[in-house]
């Protein structure tokens, strides 16, 4: 018997309650039975994300929000600053691109962090930046950026934006957004929210409404305006993803009434701690040592070691699946999720069955020594 676990970074397993939640029957979005479902939603958005500012709903995956944070900001021929670290900062500049907006791109060496005095220094040398596009958790090297820092920089001026991907961040770690402020900050459903692909949600300061109204990219679906208007009536422009919506209910009473949220960041960063410690102690290199997100630990394939059969191996015969690199890393690197619905054994787990392929492919190390250390950091 094989039981198959998921441990990608998106999507994460879904718990069963919030399976049951989205199998309720069909209701119409516009009928009152569905209001007190979106009002949890909605207020509880608020409370993951740590704002007062309104948080849109988006039926779509997380890029679909990355998406409308270019379209419906800016204007063609407008600068943009953009962190380039990873997939997901070149998706910014691809965005930026597929707009017309001029990107100036601050390139960052992959599975390291960028030093935030390089945005100040690019933001001194071009003093037309309306927005600065950046990554909270870069999910293709595992690297955590300092927003708090960039965020402190760009506010030094009011007439810039700063907007954060921070799909794998809210609900993964502190990133509060009022504190800190941020204009823009995006998730989605299928990383820490534990709830299938889907949904993507999109927090927005006062300043980032003033910069909607003037923006001039095209854009039709992803309408920040109507979107604003809808919410203020519990609404969403469009037809939402209704059954995701019940889920997106439970998910947050989960997290944030019966878990709580500063305890789901405790818990995260101790299975990243974990795992971390227990892959050193196997002789294996991490990634992204200094700047490490806790959403996911990326680890260096050994030398001697086919990445891809190690995968393989993992898949087929232990049942795990974890996620390739990205990019330049594909290949290179296993990535092993740590957000959303993962207790300590599911990561012992996971720990285990690397220890495994490792060791039948040939790799020489102690085996049992990354179980022995994440059991130690994880006993109490
Ligand atoms: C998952 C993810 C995205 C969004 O990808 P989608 O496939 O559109 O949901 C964007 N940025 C980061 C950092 C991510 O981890």
């Amino acid at each position: 018997m094989l039981k198959r676990r998921l441990f990608t970074p998106g999507p994460v397993p879904v718990p069963e309650r919030v399976r049951l939640a989205m199998a309720r029957e069909m209701i119409h979005h516009r009928a009152a039975d569905f209001l007190p479902i979106f009002q949890h939603c909605k207020v509880g958005l608020q409370r993951i994300f740590q704002t007062a500012e309104p948080v849109l709903i988006f039926s779509s995956s997380g890029t679909g929000a990355m998406d409308a944070s270019v379209s419906n900001l800016l204007s063609p021929g407008d600068h943009a600053l953009v962190v380039r670290g990873g997939k997901f900062g070149e998706r910014w500049a691809e965005i930026c691109e597929a707009y017309g907006v001029r990107a100036t791109c601050i390139d960052v060496e992959w599975g390291t962090a960028v030093d935030p005095a390089r945005v100040r220094d690019a933001l001194a040398e071009h003093d037309d930046i309306k927005a600065v596009y950046v990554t909270a958790s870069e999910t293709s090297t595992g690297v955590r950026h300092p927003i708090r820092e960039i965020a402190e920089i760009v506010r030094e001026r009011d007439d810039r934006l700063i907007v954060v991907d921070a799909i794998t961040a809210v609900g993964v770690y502190e990133l509060p957004v009022d504190a800190w402020g941020l204009d823009v900050v995006v998730s989605g459903s299928q990383k820490a929210f534990m709830m299938p692909p889907g949904l993507a949600f999109m927090a927005l300061s006062e300043r980032a409404r003033r910069f909607h109204q003037s923006a001039r990219c095209a854009h039709y679906y992803f309408d920040l305006g109507k979107e604003i208007k809808a919410l203020d009536g519990d609404q969403t422009a469009w037809t939402p993803a209704v059954s995701l919506l019940f889920g997106l209910e439970e998910a947050l009473r989960i997290i944030l009434d019966e878990v709580g949220l500063e305890e789901t960041w405790r818990r995260t960063e101790r299975l990243a701690h974990a795992t971390r410690e227990s892959m050193r102690a196997l002789g294996l290199e991490l990634y992204a040592p200094d700047d490490p997100s806790p959403a996911l630990t990326a680890v260096r394939v050994p030398d001697g070691i086919d990445g891809p059969a190690l995968r393989k191996r993992l898949k087929d015969e232990l049942g795990y699946t974890v996620a390739d690199g990205q990019g330049a890393a594909k290949g290179k690197i296993f990535r092993i999720a740590h957000l959303g619905y993962f207790d300590r054994f599911d990561t012992i787990g996971a720990i285990a069955a690397v220890e495994m392929a490792l060791a039948s492919l040939g790799f020489s190390f102690k085996l049992g020594e990354g179980v022995r250390t994440a059991t130690e950091l994880l006993r109490d």
